[in-house]
């Protein structure tokens, strides 16, 4: 049986370049089928990269990648009724992440990717994928290619996971990213950039804010449990402008994108790998939101590292069947670890309360604590368990849901 290539990768995104630069490099013949006109045209990030990934990969990214700027200052936002609003942060000069604009950074990896000898199909849309006896067969609007190893980097949707019938794509596990470009220059040096995470401006909605400084633009967005939605009757595109002249942003909007962010979790990850088949980045659920990062860009270049090498090992195993080899090597890598490390947090901030109640009842709570009346003052605890009645909530709950983001 004579192959189009040793791994055909479907997806031209993170995780789909990163696998086949791997791939490439340890000797197996490669093939990227991307839909769009070009690697990153079809992506959306809110944008900001921790670099430790890429570093694997490129130990010179940070002098040649096309970066924004380093995020050295994080600022937690909670915004509750009556003007009132928590604010937090912290500034540190490290360059662990960076701002980026995918349009930009995924091509240049993309021709990083092309130097090196892997070879891209652009405009290439996979339509369906098959089995046969000991292979894959993926159909594109351009004919079919066949190989023993498939890898789907085709992003949240997981195409060829879909096509083959082993994944579906359920509601309760998608959040809505919706995010726009700004021509706002941020008042910063160039060496300098912030991330803010803002809460309580999308309403009743599940989920919260970014605003990401980058060279000479904004990014400013809203992720959104797809659940939430159902109640709501904002289109999306709404509800970012309203968040956005909530914070009081204003400026041209350069780019408008609206993507699906998987929200599985460690213990709900679909099939990572299969006969003939491989799961990287987004189309495996990877993704982190522990409260104080928000990952799927390291993730994905990161399972797309791991997936290159179990590759090459199946290879020489000359027994495509044996994909659990991806597998077993991911449980070693920081990707399943960090997953495993985040799932508390993960399942804290799957809670209602969380999003709505909490915020308003910390606001009440210190807002009581830095009033002075000829009342008198309560002490701050019978202050906290007060506010925490009148919205309903059980206060020994409450704090331990917040320790358990920490603990
Ligand atoms: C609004 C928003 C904000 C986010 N913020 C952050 C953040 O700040 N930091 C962070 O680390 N992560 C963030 N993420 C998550 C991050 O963007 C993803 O985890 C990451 O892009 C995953 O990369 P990937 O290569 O797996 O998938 P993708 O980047 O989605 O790439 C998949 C590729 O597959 C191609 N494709 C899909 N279907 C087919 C098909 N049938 N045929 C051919 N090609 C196909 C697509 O065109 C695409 O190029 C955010 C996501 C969103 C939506």
């Amino acid at each position: 049986m004579s192959f189009d290539a040793d791994v055909i990768i479907v997806g031209g995104g993170l995780a789909g370049l990163s696998t086949a630069i791997t791939a490439n490099r340890e000797g197996l013949s490669t093939i990227v089928l991307e839909r769009g006109e070009y690697s990153g045209s079809k992506n959306v990030s809110g944008g900001r990269m921790y670099t430790h990934a890429l570093l694997q990969l490129f130990p010179d990214a940070l002098e040649r990648a096309p970066l924004e700027r380093p995020v050295t200052k994080e600022t937690y936002e909670v915004f509750c009724d009556e003007g009132k609003k928590i604010t937090f942060s912290f500034e540190h000069k490290t360059k662990n992440s960076y701002t980026i604009l995918r349009a930009k950074f995924d091509q240049w990896l993309a021709k990083e990717a092309e130097n090196e000898g892997v070879l891209i199909s652009y405009s290439t849309l996979v339509t369906n994928a098959r089995r046969e006896k000991d292979y894959i067969v993926v159909e594109t609007n351009r004919g079919e290619l066949k190989a023993p190893l498939i890898v789907d980097a085709g992003g949240v949707t997981s195409p060829v996971s879909r096509f083959l019938g082993i994944k579906k794509l359920e509601p309760k596990t998608l959040m809505l990213g919706v995010k726009e470009i700004l021509d706002v220059k941020p008042n910063l040096p160039e060496d300098e950039g912030e991330a803010r995470t803002i809460m309580g401006l999308i309403g009743n909605l599940k989920g919260g804010g970014f605003v990401y400084t980058n060279k000479d633009t904004l990014s400013v967005g809203v992720t959104i449990k797809v659940e939430s939605l159902y109640n709501s009757n904002l289109p999306s595109h709404e509800i970012v402008e309203r968040f956005r002249e909530a914070l009081g942003i204003e400026g041209n909007i350069l780019e408008y994108s609206a993507h699906l962010i998987p929200y599985y979790g460690y213990d709900k990850l679909s099939n990572l790998y299969d006969r003939n088949l491989i799961v990287v980045g987004d189309a495996a659920g990877f993704l982190i939101n522990d409260g104080f990062n928000i990952r799927g860009m390291d993730l994905a270049i990161g399972s797309g590292i791991v997936a290159g090498k179990a590759l090459k090992k199946i290879k020489e195993m000359n027994d495509y069947s044996k994909t659990d080899i991806y597998y077993e090597m991911l449980k070693e890598s920081f990707v399943l670890r960090d997953l495993k490390t985040a799932l508390r947090s993960f399942k804290v901030l799957n809670e209602e309360e969380i999003f709505t109640k909490y915020p308003k009842i910390l606001c009440n709570t210190l807002s009581k604590l830095f009033t002075v009346t000829s009342d008198g003052k309560e002490r701050p605890i019978n202050v906290l368990i007060t506010e925490s009645k009148n919205e309903n909530v059980n206060t020994t709950k409450m704090l331990s849901d917040i320790m358990r983001l920490f603990i």
